[in-house]
């Protein structure tokens, strides 16, 4: 194998081993385990560079801090040039480690020498010490150790000692040093005393049907109590800040980080499982406008019953068309089906109902409204109860529409019903040749107002009569809803 393809198979490795290479900072010091309290900010500060181990593989988190080193560590926070240079401390020669930092931090008045001389890089540094010196280089405003400590704690930054101290004379071991510098720079690392003020920004989890894992460590181990809680789609989080992939995020009173790419500023729709089949797609309507063609039917006041109908008719359609319910018209033009076709139309073209849409006429001498139904049980037409349910629907609802006379729900031996194969109403909306029903027979609204009473009739009909409830939501489509059981 060639060389650089071996090289590229250990990178490929790396990359799928090493998942995350924040993680494995960490992992590097055999003396901070996945459990160390301070894991976490000693991985953050390693990842920026601004602290290392004592050797390559050991942190030494209870080593004391010395002064050399927590200019060092300080300084590379503050981004200062710490190239090694005379520093003009007797103590600190230029070779020091931390010299560079020393003389930056020093022109900044974060930190001073002693009146000897010297500055002592050697000596332990305590908590006092560190307190003021973090007020300084971060402008937190303390001048002295008290009012120092005071901020720090106030912050979150530092807590106190058991017995209530800030403990100032107390020397600071590394990984104290660690947490407290990380949580400076850091507000996530933050210890929050009731303070939620950080967790500012509204986020939605985006999980579909899955869940998400919020964890109490930005990071994923093999540890199940790394996992503190299982979020679900939609659940508001709030979000404090963001480190690397990790967010920090509140939830009720639990705090910890999620994965970020699972969160959004809007609210996701819901997961919703399958939509079911849309109400009364089974069903087909057929309307039958009668007359047609060669055959005008009735007359009066320079208005055809074949016109008015296939009007009424295609109101009545363009209801339907709001719902899933299926409609089919046995003419939509001037034509003229036979009544034999009419009659064998439902069967041929898989419909469930049938509505047969008339107007009368009677020498100018009669009025109002009627149905009809055929009550003989013929051979082809069975449906003798539904279809008169459907009558009495039809004339319920067209009285509603049209004040006109009531002339009853009436039995009648007329083909397209005699022959039909399913429920079927034969319906006659008014006498064409009445002064009174011309009125509403002539008029666009008026028409369009019987369109909506046949398609209220019809739903009517399957709501009361056939128990489908789950068409109820279709009234809404013209301002209604369910009529009285008349049947
Ligand atoms: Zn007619």
């Amino acid at each position: 194998m060639k060389k650089w393809i071996i090289l590229l198979c250990i990178a490929l490795i790396s990359s799928v081993i090493v998942p995350n290479s924040h993680v494995e900072a960490s992992g590097n010091f055999q003396d901070i385990g996945d459990s160390h309290r301070a894991v976490t900010e000693i991985s953050y500060l390693v990842n920026k560079n601004i602290i290392n181990g004592v050797t390559s593989t050991h942190f030494v988190p209870d080593r004391e801090v010395t002064r050399g080193e927590a200019a060092a560590m300080i300084g590379r926070s503050l981004g200062l040039n710490g190239t090694k240079r005379d520093t003009g401390f007797k103590d600190v020669g230029a070779g020091n480690m931390a010299s560079g930092y020393i003389v930056e931090l020093v022109n900044k008045k974060v930190i001073s020498g002693y009146s000897d001389g010297t500055f002592r890089p050697n000596a332990k540094l305590n908590r006092g010490e560190m307190a003021i010196l973090i007020n300084r280089a971060f402008n937190l405003g303390g001048t002295n150790s008290s009012n120092s400590a005071q901020i720090l704690m106030d912050k979150g930054i530092a807590q106190g000692m058991t017995d209530g101290s800030f403990g100032t004379n107390v020397t600071i071991i590394r990984s104290d040093f660690a947490v407290f510098l990380a949580r400076t720079l850091n507000a996530d690392f933050r210890v929050q005393s009731g303070d939620t003020s950080i967790f500012k920004t509204t986020q939605y989890v985006n999980v579909g049907s899955t869940t998400l894992n919020m964890r109490s460590k930005p990071q994923i181990t093999n540890s199940p109590s790394n996992v503190i809680a299982k979020l679900t789609h939609g659940q508001a989080v709030s979000v404090a800040s963001y480190t690397g992939n990790w967010a920090y995020i509140k939830v009720n009173n639990l705090k910890g980080y999620v994965d970020k790419s699972y969160l959004q500023s809007k609210k996701p729709s819901a997961v919703l499982p399958a939509p079911p089949p849309a109400a009364g797609n089974d069903i087909t309507v057929i309307i039958d406008p009668g007359h047609g063609g060669s055959d005008p039917g009735a007359d009066g006041f320079g208005f055809l019953e074949k016109n008015v109908v296939l009007n009424v008719g295609n109101h009545m359609k363009a209801y339907f068309d709001k719902t899933a319910i299926q409609v089919k018209m046995t003419r939509t033009g001037d034509t003229f089906p036979s009544l034999t076709q009419r009659a064998q139309f439902a069967g041929k073209y898989g419909g469930d109902l049938f509505v047969s849409i008339h107007a009368n006429a009677f020498n100018n001498s009669a009025n109002g409204q009627e149905s009809f139904y055929y009550s003989s049980r013929a051979a082809t037409n069975p449906y003798t109860n539904q279809s008169k349910a459907l009558s009495i629907y039809m004339l319920g609802r067209m009285q509603e529409a049209w004040p006109l006379v009531n002339r009853g729900v009436k039995e009648g031996n007329l083909a397209v019903l005699r022959q039909n194969t399913v429920p079927a109403t034969l319906v006659e909306m008014g006498f064409i040749d009445s002064a009174t029903d011309i009125k509403y027979i002539q008029s666009e609204t008026h028409r369009k107002n019987m369109g909506r009473a046949l398609f209220l009739a019809t739903l009517d009909y399957y709501y009361h009569y056939e128990g489908r409830t789950d068409l109820a939501q279709y009234y809404s489509v013209a301002g209604s809803s369910p009529s009285k059981r008349l049947h």
